[in-house]
């Protein structure tokens, strides 16, 4: 079994302990045995980057340029054996890991071009002979911690842009998917990153992660992951005035009106609830439709729902793969439960059985839901969606509000008049409209608002305000 080291000040560990990374479609194939790090690697990994942070902020834009665009050249050119990676330690089907490993290519590409695009300003001073220059300069050791739901693109969406404005990273995946996160940074070796710009340490978040939060020459956090171990980041980092940065869980409405077109919005919430096993943070997970569709579309929903292929990630006509783990499985499950014993009618749902073993599950609806319902206002993380039945607009609106998140929202209509509203009154950072509340671009701002997200923006022109700190300088000529 091959055997994956930490990447620490540019030297790849080799001592032990390792851990087994599991294939979820077929829990007899093991994908790698990866390195299990502690405080010890954490503060060795800090000191690394502290050491190369005094070059790298100072290196040229170019050369930053060359490295990101080298890696995302890499990662493009390796997207079959890539995708095939992912698909193997995540479960996402083949189709949508080709998709995401092209994505974290282009998220290289985009950040390559944003370190030679970093411009400041020379504005007049409203002092008589003085200029002032707004510059942006990086923040310094920038610590990293992802979540195994999308194991490349995550990484590559934080990676990018902390190294194109010059900081240097300690870099921790999560336990569940650690293959693409070591190729990642293989990847970023191979195309000339200098030693120590950025460091690797996989293990468990409450030893590895928890180091980083605490570690003092760690200058900023950027975390994803759930809103539990996202606030408690946070805290830690105020307290220790470290720039912090948090994206969180969702509970995204989907609101079906009565004029949508019923073909779009059965594939919307189709692939925003049911796609990469709902396991997104902007899945479509509560759809609240008007009382003159609702019978038509959870008809026409459950129809396309029982065609869903359920199987092994690697197999090209699988639509919807395996749940992560056990435990996601086991939570999964539990709340179709307590959704059924509070009232809601379960379509679906159920564990099935496929050639291999694996956490295999089959779509869930549940309907007849009101807002209250637990699992209307928390967090499932699987392929499990409810419906909520509403008079009109106003109303469905307002149950779209009511819920701690705040991150994707999505309205199928084909009025104007209703969407122009709802764009510009519902309480979520990103608003689809006849899409999936899943699904975003890599070129602008990503992220939400309430219990959903906490400070700047990441990806797009927008990530410069985490990754980047302002100086203003005042010249006087003399
Ligand atoms: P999680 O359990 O919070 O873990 C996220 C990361 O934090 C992992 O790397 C984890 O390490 C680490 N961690 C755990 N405890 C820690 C601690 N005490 N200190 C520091 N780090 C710690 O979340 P998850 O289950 O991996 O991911 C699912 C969640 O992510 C969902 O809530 C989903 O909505 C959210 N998500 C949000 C976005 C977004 O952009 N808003 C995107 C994707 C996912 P280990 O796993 O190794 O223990």
């Amino acid at each position: 079994m091959q055997r994956y080291g930490n990447y620490i000040g540019g030297e790849w560990t080799t001592g032990g302990p390792y851990q087994p990374n599991i294939n979820p479609s077929d829990l007899n194939d093991v994908v790698g045995e990866y390195a299990v790090g502690d405080a010890a690697a954490v503060a060795a990994a800090v000191a690394a980057a502290r050491d190369a942070f005094a070059t790298w902020s100072l290196s040229t834009p170019q050369q930053r340029f060359d490295v990101l665009d080298a890696a995302g050249s890499r990662i493009l050119a390796r997207r079959d054996e890539l995708a095939r990676l992912l698909a193997r330690e995540e479960g996402k089907p083949i189709g949508e890991a080709t998709g995401e490993v092209v994505r974290a290519g282009h998220i290289f590409k985009f950040f390559a071009g944003e370190a030679v695009r970093a411009a400041g300003e020379v504005v007049p001073s409203v002092r008589p002979g003085m200029t002032v220059e707004i510059t942006r300069e990086p923040v310094g050791v920038v610590g990293l911690i992802t979540p195994w739901n999308f194991p490349i693109a995550i990484p590559a969406w934080k990676i990018a842009p902390a190294l194109a404005f010059g900081n240097t990273v300690v870099f921790k995946p999560a336990d569940l998917t650690p293959g693409c996160a070591w190729e990642l940074v293989k990847i970023l070796e191979d195309s000339g990153l200098p030693k120590g710009v950025l460091n690797l340490v996989m293990g468990p978040g409450s030893v590895v992660g928890d180091a980083i939060v605490k570690a003092r020459e760690v200058d900023a956090v950027s975390f994803t992951g759930s809103v539990a171990t996202g606030r408690r980041i946070a805290v830690a980092c105020v307290e220790n005035g470290k720039k912090v940065q948090t994206e969180m869980g969702g509970k995204n409405p989907m609101v079906v009106l009565d004029d949508a077109d019923l073909e779009t919005a059965v594939a919307a919430c189709i692939n925003g609830a049911y796609f990469s096993t709902g396991q997104r943070c902007t899945a479509s997970s509560r759809l609240i439709v008007t009382d003159g569709i609702h019978d038509r579309f959870v008809a026409a929903l459950t129809e396309r729902m029982a065609g869903l292929r359920v199987g092994h990630a690697l197999d090209e006509e699988t639509e919807i793969g395996p749940v992560v783990d056990q435990r996601q499985l086991d939570q999964d499950l539990e709340y179709i439960a307590v959704a059924a014993a509070e009232g809601g009618k379960v379509y679906g749902g159920e564990r099935v059985q496929r050639p291999t073993p694996g956490f295999y599950l089959s779509p869930a609806l549940v309907t007849e839901t009101t807002s209250d319902m637990r699992i209307n206002r928390e967090e499932v993380f699987g392929p499990v969606a409810s419906i909520i039945r509403v008079p009109d607009y106003e109303t469905a609106l307002a149950l779209a509000n009511d819920t701690e998140f705040g991150l994707s929202a999505g309205i199928c209509s084909t009025s104007l008049k209703y969407v122009s509203h709802f764009k510009r009154h519902v309480q979520a950072g990103m608003v689809m409209v006849n899409a999936p509340t899943a699904g975003v671009d890599y070129h602008v701002a990503f992220g939400g608002r309430k219990a959903s997200s906490y400070g700047p923006r990441e990806q797009g022109s927008y990530a410069k305000e985490f990754y980047t700190t302002v100086k203003t300088t005042y010249v006087n000529p003399g």
